[in-house]
């Protein structure tokens, strides 16, 4: 079994020297354990915050831990009554080729409704939390101007989607023609914004005449402060994330015009998906419909081999990837 292990505490983006690469025999479960050959590592911005030693929602990875990863995988061998040997299932499994675990937090995936990457992306966490965090936190509705930021990410690229079928008019803001072309070409968007080569304050006055109803930011730093100079009344801005300062070695910036949300009366809201859990499988329904009546697309990065996992995990902060950034580890 090969494992990718935390090594050190990374300063700035993390380096090889941070990880090490080991490999320890696989061991039968033991009552009550699962053992599960892992197909599918989903890599998620959010594993950048668990390698710090700082209080979060999660507690951080312990030096020397299995890196945390979410993961699909096949059951090989149940010892647990609750499942059988040949199951597909969804856990919190780590980087690592097997898995062993006592099945708590693990929940089985339907390949035969879905190819199994798309539950680690539109059907998986990042579905949940654009769809949580688009209408429960930022309460959108039909007519609303939404922006979208990191838009052809995983959570972005269903954030549009989800605002587009309930009425919106849907702008986002990724790095990139080819991203921006996509968004608008393939998933419907109504507009993009290149932050990269354009002055995202004057595209925005051009696509947002009467300002910003909903802003789900998942970049923070100049592009929150850029989005907060076009605040319609009662706007709401969900913060998702801030992928532009997870790898800062000072504190992070915040918004340095809060008093926009004074003038907007407009609101300021986090979230964390998990708190979700509970409604998990009304999401799940409503956006498999979705995908089935063509509305809502997937789209998945997938990068093959378990040894590029550092390489590939530092794509999210150079954007070199489109739609779900996933490692196959293995094939069926
Ligand atoms: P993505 O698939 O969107 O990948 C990250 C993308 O971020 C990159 O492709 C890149 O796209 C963009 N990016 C990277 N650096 C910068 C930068 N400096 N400025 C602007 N954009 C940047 O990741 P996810 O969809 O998985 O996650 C998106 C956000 O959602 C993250 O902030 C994550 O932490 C957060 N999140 C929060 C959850 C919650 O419960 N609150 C749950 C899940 C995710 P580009 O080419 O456009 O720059």
């Amino acid at each position: 079994n090969h494992q990718y292990r935390l090594a050190a505490r990374p300063v700035g983006l993390p380096k090889q020297t941070d990880w090490t690469y080991t490999e320890e025999p696989t061991r039968s479960p033991s009552d009550g354990e699962i053992l599960v050959k892992i197909l599918y590592i989903s890599l998620d911005p959010a594993m950048r915050g668990w390698m710090n030693d700082v209080k979060s929602y999660v507690p951080p990875v312990r030096i020397g831990e299995v890196m945390r990863a979410g993961a699909i995988g096949k059951i090989i061998e149940s010892k647990n009554p609750d499942f059988k040997n040949g199951e597909y299932v969804y856990g919190v499994f780590g980087v690592q080729e097997y898995a062993i675990s006592n099945g708590r937090g693990v929940t089985r995936v339907d390949s035969s409704l879905a190819p199994l990457p798309i539950y680690l992306g539109a059907l998986g966490m990042p579905g949940m939390t654009a769809y949580f965090g688009l209408l429960d936190v930022g309460k959108a509705k039909s007519g609303d101007v939404v922006v979208v930021s990191g838009a052809a990410g995983a959570v972005g690229m269903i954030v549009g989607q989800i605002a587009k079928i309930k009425g919106c008019r849907v702008i986002g803001i990724a790095g990139g023609a080819d991203k921006c072309k996509y968004i608008v070409d393939e998933l419907g968007f109504d507009a993009a914004i290149d932050y990269k080569s354009e002055d995202i304050k004057k595209s925005l006055r051009k696509h947002c005449l009467k300002g910003v109803d909903v802003y789900f930011d998942n970049v923070g730093g100049e592009i929150l402060d850029a989005v907060m100079t076009r605040l319609a009344k009662h706007a709401r801005i969900v913060i998702c994330g801030a992928i532009s300062q997870y790898n800062n070695t000072e504190a992070p910036q915040g918004p340095r015009n809060y008093m926009a949300l004074l003038v907007s009366r407009a609101r300021m809201e986090g979230f964390v998906v998990f708190d979700y859990e509970d409604r998990y499988a009304e999401a799940a329904r409503e956006m498999s419909g979705w995908m089935a009546a063509g509305k809502l697309k997937s789209r998945e990065d997938i990068v093959t081999g378990l040894s590029t996992f550092p390489d590939t995990l530092l794509q999210l902060f150079k954007g070199g990837n489109t739609g779900k950034l996933v490692i196959e580890v293995a094939s069926d």
